[in-house]
């Protein structure tokens, strides 16, 4: 992988998915997403590949994975290897199989505010092909094959043994932590089902949902997302501007409109509140906020 190479990926996700796709010199290349799941939509991929493409990365955005069996047989049929990422997804399922066992190899981020968080930086690739492992064993340790022994250019990305200690810990209560999180979920669903306002996130029949994020899509974002705030709710977006618009990647030369199902998502996506520690309560409080803020933004707007 360098220079002249390409790697599709999303434009609708953290920017660490675009940067490990710089950092090797190559070119981030951008599929736009599927407007109901907002992954990876795999029947815009097959007319992204060109002769330059190297990888594919589908993102499992907000805890649910991709649609990976048609983008496998894309990328088998060209060649290509899959790399999930999987920093949203510890623990979610696609058809049975563990987000980042689908592809050649996944990434998760042990970042602190993820399902499976450290206590500071942290993460992994998991792979079940022995020569990725070594390698990647031997990149993230400054490419010692053994002691002062470089057989790569690498870095230093091993895992801080505090972090690990805390991983190690957390990581057997993280399908019950998930579970809570789906529990949640589904109130959130039956207390704002009735709410034209408000069109809630879809459960693709495929997935097993983890919730990282519980984003709705709303009219009035903005107005509705500072009328929360008022109410003493805080609510996130998951992302405010796309990557091809960021200006760090202003050089890819994107304009807007280039992929509008992310640029929409963009605009009108609002990310409730939603933790393992959660009470009913406090969901049914951030329902009724929502209900007061859509309806006031609309007055607002009439
Ligand atoms: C958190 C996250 C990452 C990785 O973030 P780090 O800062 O490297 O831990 C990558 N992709 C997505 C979609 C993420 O949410």
């Amino acid at each position: 992988m360098g220079p002249g190479d390409e790697v599709i990926t999303v434009p609708n996700t953290f920017i660490a998915t675009a940067e490990a796709i710089s950092f090797c010199g190559a070119r981030p290349v951008f599929v736009d997403v599927d407007p109901e799941t907002c992954t990876l939509n795999p029947w815009l991929l097959p007319a992204a590949v060109t002769d330059r493409t190297r990888a594919i990365i589908p993102v499992h955005l907000y805890g649910q994975p991709a649609d990976m069996d048609p983008i496998m047989a894309t990328a088998r049929h060209y060649g290509l290897p899959v790399i999930e990422d999987a920093a949203q997804a510890h623990g979610a399922e696609y058809r049975g199989i563990r987000a980042g066992a689908i592809g050649d190899l996944g990434c998760f981020s042990f970042y602190p505010g993820k399902n499976l968080g450290a206590w500071g930086e942290a993460g992994a690739v998991v792979t079940s092909r022995r020569d990725l492992a070594d390698r990647i064993r031997m990149l993230r340790d400054h490419g010692q094959s053994s002691k002062y022994h470089h057989e790569r250019i690498g870095w230093n990305s091993r895992m801080d043994g505090l972090q690990a200690a805390v991983l190690e810990v957390k990581l057997k209560y993280l399908d019950e932590a998930n579970q809570a999180r789906r529990r949640h979920a589904a109130q959130y669903r039956r207390e704002l089902s009735g709410l034209a306002a408000v069109r809630l996130p879809e459960e693709a029949p495929y997935a097993h949902h983890i919730y990282h994020v519980f984003a709705v899509t709303l009219d009035h974002r903005d107005a509705c997302r500072e009328r929360m705030e008022t109410l003493g709710i805080h609510c996130g977006i998951h992302y405010p501007v796309p990557i091809h618009l960021q200006p760090a990647y202003r050089d890819l030369g994107y304009a807007e409109g280039a992929f509008p199902m992310a640029e929409h998502s963009s605009r009108h996506c609002l990310s409730l509140p939603l933790y393992p520690q959660l009470t009913p309560d406090q969901i049914d409080a951030v329902a009724r906020g929502l209900l007061i803020a859509t309806k006031e933004s609309a007055e607002l707007v009439a």
